[in-house]
């Protein structure tokens, strides 16, 4: 196995922000700020017209949903 050419970064994990569930954070009752999100599927149809196979396929992609509301975590599609 190889070793990534990046410097190794000790990161103690209880020193960084939390993610929090921003739902209903413009509203008066405020945030949900949840911070336990599971991890949940989506599934998406590709069209045989698109499709690498030339078949009408499915698609998952793995998304996180606060644990309280359900609400998808959009602080991960930042980075997508
Ligand atoms: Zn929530």
């Amino acid at each position: 196995m190889q070793k990534p050419p990046m410097q190794q970064v000790q990161i103690d994990p209880r020193t960084l922000e939390d993610v929090k569930c921003s739902k209903g954070s413009l509203t008066p009752i405020g945030a949900c700020n949840n911070k336990n999100f599971k991890q949940v599927f989506q599934m998406k149809r590709v069209s045989a017209l698109v499709s690498p196979s030339g078949k009408e396929e499915i698609i998952t992609m793995p998304v996180f949903v606060c644990d309280k509301c359900g609400t998808e975590c959009k602080e991960l599609k930042k980075g997508a």
